[in-house]
């Protein structure tokens, strides 16, 4: 087996509506889940994981970044001046040339967006200047033609940029994996084709799941965002993952919870739910 060391990187921050991120959930329980601020926002963290496999550094997911135009870094609640992802990185004495392979979820801004340089450095290009980018087949359609409905959450300059780079990997079911400790499946409640990267550790399995599971509140099944365009099928597709890592002892990574990266997923027999129980990173490998 591939040895395998995992790090937390956080990107940048943002404040989004909180009535939008927990779809219809009302505001009198999500409130007391994550506190809003004066103007119904909540605080997310855009997490990424860097893993070491193999000798390769996989990075999947680069969060929200800085590309925004300073009106729409303040529509988005963008925390934090510079690209937060790239200090951290650097803290962990790496750059962004040391980056072997990008996987993203999927091509929503904030989990995307971080590819992109910042909006003060000029025209943008593509951060990571060595990575292949790992994107779902099915992904790639739905962003490069969105619906009316998801297209603001789409950045076409990043397309542009990938198709061009000529290190765009666009994966599907029968593509094998970069590494064998990796798997991927797909997920369609969200958005159409969103990649789950599912990483075998020594005694467990790791989930990074995107969107379908963005923080510890959404563990629990019925709980939505306002954003996923099929919350049936998502709530479908969530509780099989669930399901499956409960029995097993697996393990989630949240890239949107403020608070925690990660978390075991049990099942409360009492109270007929799925719980997150809180795992520091570290005591997975
Ligand atoms: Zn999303």
């Amino acid at each position: 087996m591939s040895s395998i060391e995992l790090r937390v990187l956080e990107g940048n921050r943002q404040r989004l509506d909180g009535g939008a991120m927990f779809g219809n959930v009302p505001k009198a329980l999500w409130s007391r889940w994550i506190p809003p601020d004066d103007l119904n926002r909540i605080e997310l963290a855009c997490r990424c994981l860097l893993a070491r496999i193999g000798g390769r550094n996989f990075l999947f997911e680069t969060g929200i970044g800085n590309f925004f135009d300073p009106a729409l870094r303040d529509r988005y609640g963008v925390l934090e001046p510079g690209n937060r992802l790239l200090a951290q990185l650097d803290g962990a004495g790496m750059s962004p040339e040391d980056i072997d392979v990008v996987v993203l979820s999927h091509l929503h801004f904030d989990h995307a967006g971080g590819m992109l340089s910042g909006y003060e450095e000029g025209p943008a290009r593509l951060v990571f200047p060595r990575a292949e980018v790992w994107v779902g087949a099915r992904q790639w359609e739905r962003a490069t033609s969105p619906h009316l409905r998801d297209r603001v959450s789409f950045l076409p300059a990043l397309h542009e940029l990938l198709e061009a780079s000529e290190r765009l990997v666009l994966v599907d079911e029968a593509t094998p994996p970069p590494d064998p400790v990796i798997g991927f499946t797909f997920s369609d409640g969200h958005t159409p084709g969103m990649m789950l990267s599912h990483i075998a550790l020594q005694d467990t399995e790791l989930v990074f799941a995107g969107d379908l599971v963005p923080g510890a509140a959404w563990v629990h099944l019925p709980v939505t965002m306002g954003y996923d365009r099929f919350p049936e099928r998502l709530i479908d597709e969530k509780r099989h993952l669930e399901e499956r890592l409960a029995a097993q002892g697996g393990h989630l990574f949240f890239t949107h919870d403020p608070r925690i990266s990660c978390a075991q997923v049990c099942y409360n027999a009492q109270k007929k739910k799925f719980e997150p129980r809180e795992t520091r990173l570290e005591a997975l490998m």
